[in-house]
């Protein structure tokens, strides 16, 4: 599918402006825990790209500028990224549709989470595949795009009805405190759960998942970093996965006015869980692919297993 839009990279000579704090996405909790547990699946190839395109503000570290185009996106000139973060489905339609959905609220196609998926895929293949100077692509941008909307879209409420804006319309009470369903999955849960089980601390929260992916989910792990038909990232079957999560756990038991305790975190923290690993090991498949496209499928999934081969042979 070809979403290749060069006017989505007009933002990259962007001068930085205003910044509006904004709260549409994975708090910076889940999107570092992605972007950690994706480090931990690179292929040491792959590692190498990844570092050598990361900001020096980053120090090596992807997972530390993984929230990086949620703080830009209120910015003058970086508000046309702002449509970029999630995919709308009609109202109580518990199903995705690429070519349905993915617009912005303008109507124009492609301009969604999925297709920014796409977009920025493309602009890394492109760009690091190729010793064509003419090739203008700011790869360090694409990278952090690519790596945040890969989280996004693995957060239930980015793929979810139209009216109600992701669940952000939706008001419910967080035990005592007032909040939206959109912001308890973004960050309430996740930051009830590193009090309650983890230190309150999100690099034992990310341990404990990463333990969990080569433990219980170590036969799942082939078939979620897979994607078919031989293309580098497959984000839609991963935003069909969200809108029935939204369907069958986010929305439910959520009305607007209720109050979410006990029963309700407990019963949606594995689900969380299972989309922070998720979305880590898809991203790490994904950069694979990318920066180390002559690796064997064998071999990718041994790193995928975290079982790292000694030398590489590609
Ligand atoms: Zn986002």
């Amino acid at each position: 599918m070809s979403v290749f839009k060069l006017w989505w990279i007009k933002g990259t000579f962007a001068i930085l402006m205003l910044l509006i704090p904004g709260n549409l996405a994975w708090g910076k909790e889940g999107h570092y825990a992605t972007c950690k547990i994706a480090e931990s699946f690179l292929t040491e190839e792959a590692l190498k790209a990844v570092k050598n395109l990361l900001p020096e503000t980053a120090e090596g570290d992807l997972a530390s500028v993984c929230s990086w185009p949620d703080e830009i996106k209120h910015r003058y000139n970086w508000r046309w990224t702002s449509e970029l973060h999630y995919v709308d489905t009609p109202d109580f339609r518990c199903n995705y549709d690429y070519c349905r959905d993915c617009h912005d609220s303008s109507g124009v196609k492609d301009r969604c989470v999925t297709g920014a998926i796409y977009n920025y895929t493309e602009q890394l293949v492109t760009g690091y595949n190729t010793s064509n100077s003419v090739v203008k692509y700011n790869l360090t941008e694409a990278l952090m795009f690519l790596s945040h909307y890969i989280g996004d879209v693995h957060q239930p409420l980015h793929v979810s009805f139209t009216s109600d804006e992701g669940g952000n319309t939706i008001t419910v009470r967080w035990y005592k405190r007032k909040t939206n369903l959109h912001h308890v999955w973004d960050t309430d849960i996740i930051e009830s759960a590193m009090k309650t089980f983890y230190d309150k601390d999100i690099d034992v929260m990310t341990l404990a998942i990463e333990k969990n992916i080569t433990g219980t989910w170590s036969n799942d792990i082939s078939s979620w970093a897979n994607c078919t038909s031989g293309q580098e990232v497959c984000p839609d079957p991963w935003a069909s996965e969200s809108i029935k999560c939204s369907c069958n756990y986010a929305y439910r038991n959520a009305t607007p006015g209720s109050t979410l305790g006990d029963d309700y975190f407990l019963s949606r923290l594995p689900i969380v869980e299972m989309r922070l690993a998720q979305g880590g090991v898809r991203l790490a498949a994904t950069l694979n692919r990318i920066f180390d496209p002559l690796y064997s499928i064998p071999q990718k999934l041994a790193y995928i297993g975290n079982i790292r081969p000694t030398s590489h042979t590609a």
